[in-house]
């Protein structure tokens, strides 16, 4: 299994110096030359593992220069307790005879990121192993919330690296910023910036173009990295609760083998809906990928019109982590519909570039609709929806999943489609208490973690345990600089300057 850049297919690299790369030097991203095979015997083959087990098992099916005792070792550390609370990981939630919600919150941040970042950091590590990278990685994060502390937590103590991140210090919620703040780990360093998250990724970004610095990073061997979304070592685990899901709807009987199902994915970078397009890609039996977006509906317009288009107004809304207008990771997906032509995805994306927008061609849109439907849902209707799924169902969802869910509901009301369909919840309620109290109609004053406490007390539902454990932690980290000094942090950090 050999991988190639989305923009120039002739440079072959394997899984392993993908991951270490990250990104392509034609600023292209890494993608597998053809997709593996998921047979009907496989998949039956795998309703008999466990999580642990599926994930080893379509990992192995990518990542070749691995063992699959490695693998197998990487994921039973990555998905086993205290990390991951639930017994089966990736739970599916029954709401009713045509609805899942399948739970990517159970680990140790509560966000789906943890699917990915439990696991990839212990991938990466043996990759430089395996590219005979004798010096210490270190890892720089720009954040806007939940992508900082699941990468905190996977690189917490991992030998041979070192972790930095810088948050936006106005821009995340009380919850986020403690979760960050109390961070545990030797190798962990987490700091704020006085600016909004593009001040944040500005300064990383300078950081990492920066080749004095390097040098002198060098000299002390290390170099820096990234852990972000369109890191190929992100996105392989995320394939796997795609198929666990369907493992597990057959095992307890709502489908049967070979039936079609439809998930519904609440949508920002375009990682997590990509990867369910890549299970498609290997077999797995999908009817409709629905593409669920807030307030920032650029990727719905996209769907429906052939138009990209960042040209518009940014809004900041209840569900953050969605809070987005270039969605890197579509580059992949343009670049399998285009038929893997390289020159085509490099002029859409140069036009992205230049005047913000590109069109694709009409093939190219009707097959994105063969397999993709998609929708947005204003802030009155992401509230809603949640007050309404606690009020019928009694379950508790956070915002994101609650577009998701909004969406998927409008797309049964114009289709008429009633396939089973599984809704991704991407994020645990509590991380997200001042909107949820607020959409639950429950008066509530102040802010902070005490909310949480709250949330319990209005719904009866078990805080998770990472979240429970916040209000008794005191931050650790409190240092706040502005743009130009995240350099010098980086620097002090580092090498004690
Ligand atoms: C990151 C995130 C998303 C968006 O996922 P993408 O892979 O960027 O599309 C949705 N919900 C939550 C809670 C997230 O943290």
């Amino acid at each position: 299994m050999l991988y190639q850049s989305t923009r120039n297919g002739t440079d072959l690299i394997s899984g392993a110096e993908a991951i270490v790369r990250g990104i392509s030097e034609d600023g292209g991203l890494f993608v597998p030359q053809s997709f593996p095979v998921l047979t009907d015997d496989m998949i039956n083959l795998l309703t008999k593992k466990t999580y642990s087990e599926r994930a080893a098992y379509i990992m192995s099916l990518f990542l070749n220069d691995f063992s699959s005792t490695e693998l197998t070792e990487f994921c039973e550390e990555a998905y086993r307790e205290p990390g991951f609370t639930h017994s089966s990981t990736a739970p599916l939630h029954k709401l009713d005879k045509i609805t899942h919600f399948l739970e990517l919150w159970h680990g140790p941040t509560c966000a789906f990121k943890d699917m990915a970042l439990q696991v990839m950091p212990r991938v990466l590590t043996a990759s430089l192993h395996k590219a005979g990278e004798a010096r210490d990685v270190c890892i720089l994060v720009a954040t806007s919330g939940d992508t900082g502390k699941a990468a905190l937590e996977g690189f917490r103590d991992v030998p041979g690296t070192k972790i930095i991140v810088f948050y936006p210090r106005d821009g995340v919620s009380d919850v986020q910023e403690l979760q960050m703040t109390s961070q545990a780990g030797e190798n962990v360093y987490v700091i704020s910036v006085e600016g909004n998250f593009d001040d944040a990724q500005t300064g990383v970004k300078a950081i990492f173009s920066n080749k004095e610095l390097s040098t002198v990073l060098n000299e002390k061997r290390i170099f820096l990295s990234s852990a972000n979304s369109i890191n190929w070592g992100r996105l392989v685990p995320q394939i796997v609760y795609y198929v666990s899901a369907y493992c597990d709807l057959l095992n307890c009987g709502d489908i049967e083998p070979g039936e079609k199902i439809n998930f519904c994915v609440p949508t920002g970078n375009f990682g997590n809906i990509l990867a369910a397009y890549y299970s498609e890609l290997m077999g797995l039996r999908i009817n409709k990928l629905i593409c669920a977006s807030n307030r920032n509906d650029v990727l719905t317009q996209f769907i429906k019109t052939g138009v990209y288009d960042k040209n518009r107004p940014f809004y900041t809304t209840v569900s953050p982590s969605m809070d987005i207008l270039v969605s890197s990771n579509l580059e992949r997906l343009l670049f399998e519909l285009s038929g893997k032509n390289g020159g085509a995805v490099s002029a859409y994306m140069s036009a992205l570039a230049d005047e913000g927008r590109y069109i694709v061609p009409g093939a190219v849109q009707s097959e994105i609709n063969r397999i993709f439907a998609c929708g947005h849902c204003s802030e009155t209707d992401t509230m809603a929806t949640i007050g309404d799924t606690f009020k019928h169902h009694g379950y508790l969802i956070d915002t994101h999943t609650a577009v998701a869910y909004k969406v998927l509901d409008d797309y049964r009301e114009t289709t008429g489609d009633n396939t089973l369909s599984v809704v991704v919840s991407t994020a645990s309620p509590f991380k997200f208490c001042d909107s949820v109290i607020t959409a639950l109609g429950q008066p509530h004053s102040g802010g902070g973690v005490a909310l949480i406490d709250r949330l319990a007390e209005i719904t009866g539902t078990a805080v998770p345990a990472p979240l429970a454990a916040l209000k008794d932690q005191t931050p650790r980290f409190t240092e706040s600089v502005p743009v130009e000094g995240m350099e010098a942090a980086v620097r002090w950090f580092l090498g004690g300057e």
